[in-house]
């Protein structure tokens, strides 16, 4: 369906922002000629059940895909599976694709998500050591999971800590090693973080804490058959999963001379300084206008929630990114979520509920509310991560004493609009946080 006004959108990266973004746009044939170019030979899918249902087998790759092949929109799409985009031409206008083909475009749209983080440590290179990131990766440590085998796993956030979970749903003897003397210490408060390292270590997780991989050892057949640490433990092991973090995949943006610092810098609207290039999702550092200030996000809903502001955008209505950003990770029947940037609070109220779950809220020295990290079962903490989502949208200035009471439902401070007067932040109602900076 060629027609001659139709806006050549070419999206690079097929994952959860490229897939969804060109979801919306296969959806419009008279407007757009859209070719989506994904470097893995998977069609766009899901990278949350990734570490959780896909390792306990009860999630198949099918069920992952974003959309399903009966979907009409992908007769829309001109999909190329496992090919890379290795460079862009920004004066004439294409890509250059590793099968020699070169696309011409109207707008690109950058969806390169992250990478891992590679391990430089002798051994890291043995059969039995695992990183995680694709389904590839996933399928391939599922299909070792098995209850008479060792597993280490290297790194104490989101991704090890959801692997050890799921192992241990499987009866895997499992060991984690976390080089900071705690776990998530970029990211959530020690409340949180003592208390899912606790629920771990009573799910028969063994913890080893502020201990470095000195290097994987090897059985004579070049197996992995060991971990040896800093404090000079050697864990024995048949399996080893690395997760100590990802970095964004902005390569081709700084070869093309874009704007980049820790992502490719886009504005509200998530347009690069180049005004036919958008990036969204993981790879994009963007202006949030709640916060005044440039985030990188690695979150499902981000890039959810950029594909939308893109297509929206490219159809050349008023969009901007400025959603107030949503994190979960679920461990065991535990639901840990974040919604702002917790980062830029500093006290914190404290809400405890009956049945053990925890919210904090996060404050500025104004009473700003800024963050919010619940730890709980998902009906225990959702509601209320997702009432301070509101009030962080409002720039609201909660009471602390209020935050604090679980007798006191969230809707009620949202709606009665207490919210809305500021208050000093005083007192032993409020914890001082001791989260470090990135
Ligand atoms: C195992 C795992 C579990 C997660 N669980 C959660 C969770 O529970 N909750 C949550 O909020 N978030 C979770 N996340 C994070 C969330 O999935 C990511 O933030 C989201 O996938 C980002 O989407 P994206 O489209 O920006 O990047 P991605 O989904 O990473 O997709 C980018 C794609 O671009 C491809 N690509 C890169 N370079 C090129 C190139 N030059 N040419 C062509 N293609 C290229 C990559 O191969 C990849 O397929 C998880 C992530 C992982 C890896």
């Amino acid at each position: 369906m060629r027609g001659a006004n139709r806006n050549r959108v070419v999206v690079i990266g097929g994952g959860q922002a490229g897939g969804r973004l060109t979801q919306i746009l296969g959806a419009n044939p008279r407007d757009f000629e859209v070719t989506l170019v994904c470097q893995e030979p998977h069609p766009p899918y899901e990278r949350p059940p990734l570490t959780k249902g896909v390792l306990t087998g009860k999630t198949t790759r099918e069920q992952c895909l974003i959309w399903r092949d009966e979907d009409d929109a992908w007769r829309n799409v001109d999909l190329r599976l496992g090919v890379c985009a290795d460079a862009i031409d920004r004066e004439a206008k294409r890509v250059q694709l590793s099968d020699g083909v070169k696309l011409g475009y109207d707008t690109l749209v950058l969806a390169m998500g992250s990478s891992v983080r590679r391990f430089s440590v002798e051994g890291a290179a043995l059969k039995g050591v695992h990183y995680l990131r694709n389904i590839d990766d996933s399928l391939a440590i599922a299909r070792r999971f098995e209850p008479s085998k060792r597993l280490v796993v290297v790194g104490g956030g989101f991704i090890g800590l959801e692997i050890a979970a799921s192992a241990r749903a499987q009866g895997i003897d499992t060991t984690l090693v976390e080089a900071s003397d705690r776990l998530l210490a970029r990211v959530v408060p020690s409340v949180v973080a003592d208390q899912l390292a606790k629920r771990h270590r009573s799910e028969g997780v063994g913890m080893r804490m502020g201990a470095m991989v000195e290097r994987f050892v090897s059985s004579p057949g070049d197996a992995l058959c060991a971990v040896e640490l800093s404090t000079g433990e050697v864990l024995p092991c048949d399996l080893a999963v690395i997760g100590v973090g990802v970095k964004a995949n902005s390569e081709l943006a700084v070869s093309a001379g874009l704007s980049v610092d820790v992502g490719v810098r886009v504005d509200a609207s998530l347009r690069t300084d180049d005004p036919s290039i958008f990036a969204c999702g993981d790879v994009a550092t963007f202006w949030h206008p709640l916060f005044n200030q440039y985030v990188r996000v690695e979150a499902w809903q981000n890039a959810e929630d950029h594909a939308r502001v893109v297509a929206k955008v490219i159809m050349g209505e008023k969009a901007m990114s400025d959603a107030v950003p949503w994190f979960w990770s679920d461990q065991y029947d535990l639901s840990l979520q974040i919604a702002g940037l917790p980062i830029l609070g500093s006290s914190m109220a404290m809400r405890l509920m009956d049945d053990g779950a925890v919210i904090l809220f996060h404050l500025t020295p104004s009473g700003k509310i800024v963050g919010a990290t619940g730890l709980g079962t998902a009906e225990s903490i959702g509601r209320d991560v997702r009432l301070a989502q509101i009030l962080i949208a409002e720039r609201a200035h909660p009471d602390p004493v209020l935050l604090r009471d679980p007798a006191i439902g969230l809707k009620s401070i949202v709606k009665a609009g207490k919210a809305k007067k500021p208050v000093v932040v005083l007192g032993s109602s409020v914890a001082t946080p001791d989260m470090l900076r990135p």
